[in-house]
């Protein structure tokens, strides 16, 4: 690995004055995901700011809500009584993530940051667009655990944050602290799509701001089911699953939202499954209706076809949880 300077600010503040250090500077979490990259010379930095001490690593009420601080460990995250109460399905994807020591060691913050899995952007060799080349290797390559939606532009990746689906399902808002102060986000506008002139990111982050909450807005009578399609029992990341949150009113459903992930390179919103369960009562026969609805547009790569297959499953799946009914 090549030789870094590091440093541990105390406050955000002096973590947002140390990411101007100059060179590249990057925060660091729990450095599940940046230390192996660096190790992998993925990515390369001059200095890392320690933002475990900066930033809040609490889980506090608001508004009938929650605010999650970015320093949160994945297992706080999971174990949390309020999380579990309110928002099951963020408290499953948090304890489902790879496995006990990843879940103690990394963060809410660096979860949602974390950089693609696809093979040839975490080899040193393949310099493809993310990594400022002129190609995807993944179009003729290996592409089994790449997008089947919004694939179109020039990088194929799947986001790889477990989190990031539950939080737009349950319509989360990010805070961010910059030079500027802080500005807030909806979760659903944070990640954004690949073009040729942000391939390199998968969100609006700047290199000067730092993720500092979540707050996810007061549940009111919404029930949701969160599942994940996985290879075996494996501590890998999942292959394709869904977040759905509705609220139902005389038994039928009166507002949706179903939120698909691994399958696009951000959380994927289909509003065509959405369609189809509003008005619906919530059962096995509506739930089929809303997962066929979900895959209507997907576009395949040479060899993740089957995903189409499996993110039905994860939709069946969710909405059934969301019923009470878990498969
Ligand atoms: C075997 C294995 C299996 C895994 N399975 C899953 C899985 O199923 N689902 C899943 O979601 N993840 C999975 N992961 C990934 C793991 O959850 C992430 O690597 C971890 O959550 C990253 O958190 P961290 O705190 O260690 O981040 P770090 O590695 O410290 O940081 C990750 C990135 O985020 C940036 N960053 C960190 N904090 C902030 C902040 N507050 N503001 C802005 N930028 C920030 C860093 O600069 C870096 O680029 C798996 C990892 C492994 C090794
Ligand atoms: S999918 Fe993205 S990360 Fe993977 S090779 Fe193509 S451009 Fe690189």
């Amino acid at each position: 690995m090549k030789a870094f300077a590091y440093v541990s600010p105390a406050t955000a503040q002096d973590a947002l004055a140390a990411l101007k250090a100059g060179g590249i500077v990057r925060p660091l979490a729990g450095g599940q995901d940046l230390l192996a990259r660096m190790k992998d010379y993925v990515e390369t930095a001059d200095t890392l700011v320690n933002v475990k001490q900066a930033l809040d690593s609490t889980v506090t009420p608001a508004a009938g809500g929650l605010r999650i601080g970015a320093a949160v460990t994945l297992d706080a995250l999971s174990r949390n009584a309020q999380v579990l109460r309110l928002y099951p399905a963020l408290a499953e994807a948090a304890g489902k993530v790879g496995s006990p020591q990843i879940r103690h060691q990394g963060t809410v913050g660096g979860n949602l940051n974390q950089r693609p899995r696809c093979w040839y952007f975490r080899q040193e060799e393949f310099v493809c667009f993310k990594k400022g080349g002129n190609r995807c290797f993944s179009v003729d390559g290996e592409n089994q655990y790449n997008a089947i939606f919004g694939n179109d532009g020039p990088s194929k990746i799947v986001h790889a944050s477990s989190l990031a689906v539950p939080c737009v399902a349950y319509g989360a808002r990010f805070v961010i602290a910059g030079p500027n102060g802080e500005r807030e986000v909806p979760a659903a506008e944070y990640f954004t799509l690949p073009t040729m002139q942000n391939v390199k990111k998968e969100n609006i982050l700047g290199d000067d701001e730092l993720l500092t909450h979540v707050v996810l807005p007061a549940p009111g009578r919404i029930r949701s089911g969160h599942y994940e399609v996985r290879f075996k029992e494996s501590r890998d990341w999942p292959m394709a699953f869904a977040t759905v949150v509705v609220t139902t009113r005389g038994g039928v459903v009166d507002s949706a939202r179903v939120v698909l992930g691994a399958v696009a390179p951000t959380p994927w919103r289909s509003e065509a499954a959405e369609r189809a369960l509003v008005g619906k009562p919530l059962n096995a026969a509506s739930a089929e209706a809303a997962a066929e609805a979900a895959v209507v547009g997907a576009k395949p790569l040479s060899q993740n076809a089957y995903k189409i297959q499996i993110t039905k499953t994860a939709v069946t799946r969710a909405i059934l949880d969301a019923a009470g009914l878990k498969a």
